[in-house]
């Protein structure tokens, strides 16, 4: 029977872009959902974008967007790393949408009908100006321990004490600047210190299915220390009006803490794709969502980074249990990237290896995909990023003991056996790609523990097994050899046989050299099983060549400082309006500006608007021009000066009488706000007639 499998990757902030430690995840795990696919299971991969909270509020306040469409810009330039580096999400939604809404609030009414949610008065800093609470990290003020200025909230940067906001001296908001006042507010909580809540969590998390590390650490977590502090707290669920999130059914102006909706957005981004029909379309799965979710066979798969293990192995289980829904199956946590022993690369910052550069400077996705699957276990350990490392394991491994396989075999068999394999094999060709195939086992069972080390390590031992089959036979020597035709064909076929079986194995890591490879070798499309079989005499196309080395010019280009950043200029509105569309000078010529004398301006009877010009543009003949400019000038303030008329526009009838052209001023766009119109009008010198060019 075909497993059932619904993976997530943790849901993204979307505050900013992908960075180098949310496409490690994604690498992790696409290369085990691509397995499991060629191992002929059923997989649902689907990742959202997490949309909500005060921080994504304020930062979409700053660029004067709504939230609602800050998040979709974001979300807009999500593609371009998941196809870039081949990350095969079936279904990408958002924590803001429909099915998110209603999966929360379904969910935190059957956890209040169990009894596990209580109400509190909360005392927190509250800023007057912008009439909200503040957050921690919206707080700054001087250290209570160390006096230290410009401090959060939270924590001191200088001499690490931690703190409450409300102990900071001179605090002040750091959205406003005002000084915070407390306020106290009814807060919802979780009651994760619930008798229920505890022993299940307590057995739940110790029943063998974490990782032994992440078991151990959480222990930790229920663990009450000689004060009695500590141990499992109730989990404050709830944030006051304004927050961009959703809303607490039967508490108005409250929201969702939007640490309680992300993680339900796993649920809601896998019923979206339900409700697009898209497992119909892949599986053939006819159950709805609900039907699929009450399956016991459906084994539920969470990825996540380490940062998030609390929320992912407390909080989601204990709402999952209490809410009546399946459990997930899996919780695999993993370290952070650091990039040549560098920095970290966490949630919330991502320097050190831009993803984009590291395509746009034309580096091959599949480097990164091998090395990143080379240097991660199963364990929490954090993946460095080694430039020397990486160049050796790509030009070394990949490229020089198995892309070399292919390339020193194929040549003979396009050019002296118009790409015929034979099925006639020697015994130390059985033998060998016998060794091959006995490989699957143990490169599967590495791939499922996604031990992906052990995976390309078993691989590439076997692949030091073909390349001493290659140096023992010499197929280079065989072909200037009289009589050696059929020897030849089967050493190099016996080398392509190996390829194939390599590529099936390496396949999952290099989804799309190994497209390129089924091209070559003319054949359907790859899977674990596949390894069973040879190919026997089977006729290959030509040889392509499938993959470069690393340039270490490339490597200088990527870690290159990025050049000073311009300063960000905000959106300015000139005159309270943007700059016209360009246009070239022979559409400027179009306009035919000349300078006239004002002969004479008076009132237009029944107009509170306009003036009546009379102009003398050096034509020989007076031209009548109805202006509205009656309020901001007298007749006589006028007449004698010199301006500037649109002397080719088409004559306009009005109701006056016809105007004859247009006089230029300048005004702002909102004149309500910003009232005043501006007659133009030469320096000295300019006569009537003068065209402006
Ligand atoms: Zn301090």
């Amino acid at each position: 029977m075909p497993r059932q499998l619904f993976v997530t990757t943790a849901l993204p902030y979307a505050n900013g872009h992908f960075h180098i430690g949310h496409i490690m995840e994604y690498i992790q795990a696409d290369i085990w959902v691509r397995f499991q696919r060629m191992q002929g299971h059923q997989v649902h991969f689907v990742g959202a974008d997490d949309a909500h909270g005060a921080p994504i509020m304020i930062a979409a306040q700053k660029v004067g967007k709504t939230p609602q469409q800050f998040v979709a810009d974001i979300a807009a330039g999500r593609k371009p790393y998941l196809d870039g580096f081949h990350i095969s999400f079936d279904h990408w939604s958002s924590t803001d949408s429909p099915e998110n809404h209603e999966l929360a609030q379904s969910i935190y009414r059957a956890l209040k009908a169990e009894g596990l949610i209580t109400v509190r008065p909360v005392e927190q800093m509250f800023d007057p100006e912008k009439g909200m609470f503040l957050a921690d990290r919206f707080v700054k003020g001087e250290c209570p321990k160390c006096g230290a200025q410009d401090q959060y909230g939270d924590s001191c940067e200088v001499c690490g004490a931690v703190y409450a906001p409300t102990e900071l001296k001179n605090p002040v908001s750091a959205l406003s600047g005002a000084t915070p006042v407390l306020k106290t507010s009814d807060h919802y909580f979780f009651k994760l210190s619930d008798p229920r809540c505890f022993d299940f969590l307590q057995s739940w998390t110790q029943d063998g299915k974490l990782q032994p590390g992440v078991a151990k650490k959480i222990k930790e977590w229920f663990t009450k220390d000689e004060n009695g502090e500590g141990g499992l707290g109730d989990w404050d669920i709830s944030r006051d009006a304004p927050y961009f999130g959703i809303e607490i059914p039967d508490a108005p102006g409250k929201y969702f803490y939007v640490w309680l909706d992300a993680p339900i957005g796993y649920l809601a981004s896998l019923k979206s794709y339900f409700s697009a029909g898209g497992p119909l379309a892949k599986y053939g799965e006819t159950r709805s969502f609900d039907e699929f979710m009450a399956d016991p066979a459906v084994e539920q798969i969470h990825f996540i980074g380490k940062d998030i293990t609390y929320f992912h192995t407390l909080f989601w289980p204990a709402m999952l249990k209490f809410s009546g829904r399946k459990l997930p199956n899996q919780v695999n946590v993993h370290g952070f990237m650091t990039v040549n022993n560098g920095e970290k690369m966490s949630k919330s910052r991502g320097t050190g290896l831009d993803p984009l550069k590291y395509l746009s400077i034309g580096m091959n996705p599949e480097w990164l995909r091998y090395y990143i699957a080379a240097k991660l276990n199963a364990n929490v350990e954090d993946v460095d990023f080694n430039r020397d490392d990486f160049t050796a394991r790509v030009n070394s491994d990949l490229v020089g003991k198995f892309i070399n396989i292919a390339s020193r075999a194929a040549g003979f068999l396009s050019k002296r056996f118009a790409g015929q394999l034979t099925a006639t094999l020697g015994a130390d060709g059985q033998a060998l790609l016998g060794t091959l195939q006995a490989g699957r086992t143990v490169i599967a069972e590495h791939y499922e523990q996604r031990e992906l080390g052990k995976v390309l390590r078993e691989i590439m031992l076997l692949a030091d097994r073909v390349n001493e089959y290659v140096d023992a036979n010499k197929p280079w020597e065989l072909a200037k050899q009289e009589g050696q035709d059929a020897r030849l064909q089967e050493v190099c076929t016996v080398c392509i046989e190996a390829f194939r079986l390599l590529s099936i194995y390496l396949k999952p890591v290099l989804p799309a050299l190994v497209g390129n490879v089924e091209a070559f070798l003319q054949v359907q499309p790859l899977v674990m099983g596949d390894a069973e079989r040879l190919l026997g005499a089977h006729t290959i196309g030509t040889y392509q060549h499938l993959m470069q080395r690393v340039d270490p010019k490339m490597l200088d280009a990527l870690f290159e400082p990025k050049p000073e950043e311009a300063p960000v200029v905000e959106a300015v509105q000139p005159g309270g309006e943007d700059i016209a569309p360009t246009i070239t000078i022979d559409d400027f010529v179009k306009v035919d500006l000349r300078i006239a004398k004002i002969v004479n301006a008076e009132h237009v009877e029944g107009s509170t608007k306009l003036l009546r010009l009379t102009l003398d543009a050096g034509e020989g003949r007076m031209r009548n021009v109805f202006s509205g400019i009656k309020e901001a000038y007298q007749p006589e303030q006028l007449i004698g000066k010199l301006t500037v008329l649109v002397a080719n526009l088409a004559p306009r009838k009005m109701k006056f009488g016809v105007s004859e052209g247009m006089v230029l001023a300048a005004s702002h766009a909102d004149e309500k706000a910003n009232p005043g119109v501006y007659v133009l009008e030469p320096f000295p010198g300019a006569e009537p007639g003068m065209r402006i060019r």
